[in-house]
């Protein structure tokens, strides 16, 4: 068996492996568990390794969730997350638990990503996704893939067997098919609900459209885009000490001409450096591109050693006041786990100092560690 086709093996029998038994009563921990929990624990059952996914940011709120829902996002992120974690404990990179976690998304009609992709304005599904070696400062990108089952892994193949850090569209898919990746038809990525969307996205286009010219205000961002969550991204700590991110998404509802967000783009939506953290990115991606997010992040702790949540926090700041709002999961070279976003809510989870998974969705949980209103300021 190739070394690829071993590993890919691996990664889809860790996804298998993880399975139900897993999905313990911890998968309903409160948001108030993550609020006790202090992000400058190193202390937990197995010291080195740390594991933090997302699965997208935006306007979250608990009353416009029902319970049903909400258990089924709170069980996807809590498999994709102990399915990545399980790797790191057994002593295995970063890259793999990242891939592994991110593929378990992809798959997910839930998420952003992969199966869940939402529609282009053509009624098309364009992917992109990116990974990053914090180790050797190795990354691989793709995007606007249209028959590429899950994303992260071309990412991954474009970083190792390549010379290239970013492949977009047939380019990229040819290089799939050389590098034997699952490709699939277009119509695996319709689901009805994205579709939806779709629909409702461009009846609201219209409707601003028939407007008379002169009433016709400048379109702001969200109106732009109808922001459909589920991007999603994963940053890992493993035992070696090394950081590694990635992200994989779908994009924008009812973007047009080959329009790329910030998620594969190398310094925006995804960075990782063992001199400083992991990061990856979800929010309105134009603004995040802007921003150089994740990069901007790396470059206050390296150049002028700000604690990873009080860059964050200026960072995610900064995008907000251009218009832009989102967030970013992140974890420094000492094991510090830290979030920060602008929305209203961010699916996320990490893994609690007692091993077990903590996942959170709404806003009120982002205080954990570091008060935002204090971490403003450079440490
Ligand atoms: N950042 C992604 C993009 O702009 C979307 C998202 O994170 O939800 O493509």
């Amino acid at each position: 068996m190739k070394q690829d086709e071993s590993r890919r093996k691996f990664l889809a029998d860790s996804i298998k492996g993880f399975g139900a038994a897993a999905l313990s009563a911890h998968l309903y921990a409160t948001a108030s568990d993550g609020v006790k929990e202090t992000r400058t624990e190193t202390n937990s059952a197995d010291p080195k390794i740390r594991f933090v996914i997302h699965g997208g940011a935006g306007t979250i709120l608990r009353s416009q969730m029902t319970p049903e829902r909400e258990k089924e996002y709170r069980a996807a992120l809590t498999e994709a997350l102990m399915t990545g974690y399980g790797i790191l404990k057994k002593g295995g990179p970063g890259l793999d638990a990242i891939e592994a976690a991110i593929r378990f998304m992809e798959d997910s009609p839930l998420f952003n990503a992969g199966k869940g992709a939402v529609f282009t304005s053509a009624g098309t599904n364009e992917l992109d996704a990116s990974i990053m070696d914090g180790k050797t400062l190795k990354a691989g990108a793709v995007a606007g893939l249209k028959h590429i089952k899950n994303p992260i892994s071309l990412a991954r193949l474009v970083m190792e067997k390549s010379k290239h850090v970013m492949m977009v569209s047939l380019g990229a898919e040819e290089f799939a098919k050389e590098q034997g990746i699952e490709l699939v038809p277009e119509s695996y990525f319709y689901t009805e609900s994205r579709w939806k969307a779709l629909q409702r996205e461009k009846a609201a286009e219209e409707e601003k459209n028939k407007a008379p010219k002169d009433k016709k205000q400048e379109k702001s961002h969200a109106e732009l885009f109808e922001h459909e969550y589920g991007t999603v991204g994963a940053v890992a700590l493993d035992k070696d000490g090394n950081l590694a991110a990635g992200t994989s998404t779908g994009g924008m509802t009812n973007k047009k001409w080959g329009r790329v967000g910030d998620s594969p783009i190398i310094g925006a939506g995804t960075y990782a450096n063992n001199s400083t953290c992991g990061i990856s990115a979800t929010g309105d991606g134009e603004f995040f591109i802007r921003s150089v997010v994740a990069h901007d992040i790396s470059a206050l702790m390296e150049y002028k050693g700000l604690s990873l949540k009080v860059a964050a926090d200026l960072v995610i700041d900064k995008v907000k006041k251009l218009g832009g709002k989102g967030g970013i999961i992140a974890i420094d070279k000492d094991g510090h786990i830290a979030y920060s976003f602008s929305s209203e809510g961010m699916y996320r989870g990490r893994v609690g100092a007692d091993g077990q998974p903590i996942i959170e969705i709404y806003e009120e949980t982002e205080r954990f560690g570091e008060p935002r209103s204090q971490s403003k300021k450079p440490a």
